[in-house]
């Protein structure tokens, strides 16, 4: 019988080991390929009409051009030499170590270069990228965090400077208010992404439409650009921390990825644009994920859908995003952002998943956050709150009847709820507690109340349907 060999499926390469090895062994496979990657390596003329080659592999495409564990639990450092022609640019993860030129020719006549780029941390398989352009390289102006370049077309090149202005910014106050910078440099290009813009580890690319008029967008005057341009620099810059250094361990986990990424971008806006920007920035999510929730009412971590791309969804994104927001008004400032920062430093450069983010917040304020992640990860929707009151008054004391209603499928959630109250022209603060989906309180005020509202602060991801007297 001959020996068992080495084989190739589409999907699976399988390799027959010299000896047998177990658990903890360290073995180097050497894979030599060829080929034109039908996916993943994206060849694509540039807006300035040039030839192009970019990396581009959520969730799961990188195998296409790197053999590899496509998961992102298979996290692991790369490094990559490229021989380009000489009129291309070559970026990729990592540091860069050095540019030759290829064989014997003189420098002068050399047909082509070669690249060394080297990522030392463990990046997640899809992170992996190297980009082949003749663009133009800038230096950001702004060097305080880390180096910082745009490699953009020529077209670009004018506009890039200022539309990438919220940039240096991001890095700041990221590693303010986290932890340092995790990688060696980080490089924006504009290539070819079928995304919004993709977080690759150092290495983000923004499609060529970033730059592109939107017709009645806002313009935030702290940039002078506009919103989705400050805010999707601000988020894939937030997934340098959140998804590339720690990456969710398994898929149902994206939102530590892609919620984290859309509340920092909030916290940016919340900083540089101030409280009534943020408001908008959350409000405008809520309606998102409510439109969302109506097509499909899913948990967070949803081990159900397998389609991944279908994870691209206002659950991951939006909810997601609410449900760190909520967190922080429940916990404070102070105990979430100190939970925030241990979770990184704890998983920075591995994986984590939803329960790690529940045990370190939990440390972190001294809460029993079970309930509250079973109901608002593990379980799908939002509270519907219906609000009914009647009012008794004696003796220069006015007794109010308080009746909370939930109104959405599934179980209630517990979440203690703001009430204020307009009195004789004055706001007054109560907070129910529900115990189901329905619950009566009775309290006491100073007068029968002109005007009441639920959660007038947005702490809560909620919608008010009716309040009857
Ligand atoms: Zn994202």
């Amino acid at each position: 019988m001959a020996p068992p060999r080495n084989s190739r499926a589409p999907e699976t390469l399988s390799v027959v080991l010299s000896k047998v090895a177990t658990r903890g062994n360290k073995l180097i496979v050497t894979v030599n390929y060829h080929g034109h990657p039908k996916d993943g390596l994206v060849f694509a003329r540039d807006r300035d009409g040039n030839p192009s080659a970019t990396g581009d592999n959520w969730p799961n495409r990188v195998h296409n051009w790197i053999p590899s564990l496509d998961h992102p639990s298979a996290k692991a450092t790369v490094s990559f030499t490229v021989s380009a022609p000489r009129q291309e640019q070559v970026i990729a993860n990592g540091r860069f170590i050095s540019t030759t030129i290829a064989g014997d020719a003189a420098p002068a006549n050399a047909a082509h270069q070669v690249w060394k780029f080297e990522e030392t941390r463990p990046i997640p398989p899809y992170c992996m990228v190297v980009a082949v352009n003749q663009g133009v390289v800038i230096k950001s102006l702004d060097q305080n965090v880390t180096q910082l370049v745009y490699n953009i077309p020529l077209k670009d090149s004018d506009y890039a400077p200022k539309g990438f202005s919220a940039a240096a910014p991001s890095l700041t106050f990221f590693s303010q208010t986290i932890a340092p910078y995790p990688y060696e440099k980080l490089a924006l290009i504009v290539g070819a992404t079928r995304f919004g813009g993709m977080e690759n580890s150092s290495a983000i690319v923004f499609p060529s439409t970033l730059f592109e008029h939107r017709p009645n967008e806002k313009i935030r005057t702290r940039f002078d650009i506009p919103t989705h341009l400050e805010e999707v620099v601000a988020h894939e810059i937030a997934h340098q921390w959140f998804g590339d250094s720690v990456t969710e361990s398994t898929w149902a986990d994206l939102w530590l990825s892609e919620g984290f990424a859309t509340y920092f971008a909030g916290l940016f806006v919340e900083k540089y644009d101030g409280e009534a920007a943020f408001r908008d920035y959350m409000r405008d999510a809520a309606q998102r994920y409510f439109r969302f929730e109506q097509q499909r009412n899913l948990p967070i971590h949803d081990t159900s859908t397998t389609d991944l791309m279908a994870l691209l969804n206002p659950n991951n994104y939006e909810k997601g995003a609410w449900v760190l927001h909520m967190l922080r008004r429940r916990l404070g400032d102070e105990a979430f952002f100190k939970g925030l920062r241990d979770y990184y430093n704890a998983h920075a450069g591995g994986n984590a998943s939803s329960e790690d983010l529940r045990t370190a917040l939990e440390k972190a304020s001294k809460n029993d956050l079970r309930d509250f992640f079973a109901r608002w990860v593990y379980g799908a929707g939002h509270p519907r709150y219906e609000l009914g009151w009647g009012s008794m008054e004696r003796r220069a004391v006015t007794s109010v009847v308080i009746r909370l209603n939930q109104l959405q499928d599934g179980d209630a959630f517990l979440d203690p709820v703001p009430i204020e109250f307009v009195v004789n022209g004055k706001k007054e603060r109560r907070t129910i507690v529900p115990t189901g989906k329905s619950t009566t309180v009775t309290i006491q005020l100073p007068a029968n109340p002109s005007a009441i509202s639920i959660d007038p602060d947005d702490t809560l991801l909620k919608e008010v349907v009716r309040i009857n007297p």
